[in-house]
């Protein structure tokens, strides 16, 4: 009754896999997890292949989106 495992079984933001080990079976990144998988495709390809770009397109969104927010509503409240 007490196993809530979905927390620990992240999927790959590139691939949308589950790694058997759960969590241990990659990197979290942003709050977005990267398998070892992938980790290795892309350690080890080069960067004219279609997996590294798609890969470089799937942090570029991932980076802007957790970025994006901090940026906007320059709205001071509270404080005086
Ligand atoms: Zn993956």
């Amino acid at each position: 009754m007490n196993r809530q495992n979905s927390n620990l079984l992240p999927q790959c933001l590139i691939c949308n896999q589950t790694p058997v080990q759960g969590i241990g079976g990659g990197i979290l990144l942003c709050k977005q997890f990267l398998c070892d998988a992938c980790q290795d495709k892309m350690v080890s390809c080069s960067i004219d292949e279609p997996f590294y770009l798609q890969a470089c397109e799937r942090l570029k969104t991932l980076w802007h989106s957790s970025t994006g927010v901090v940026k906007s509503t320059g709205q001071r409240t509270g404080s005086r």
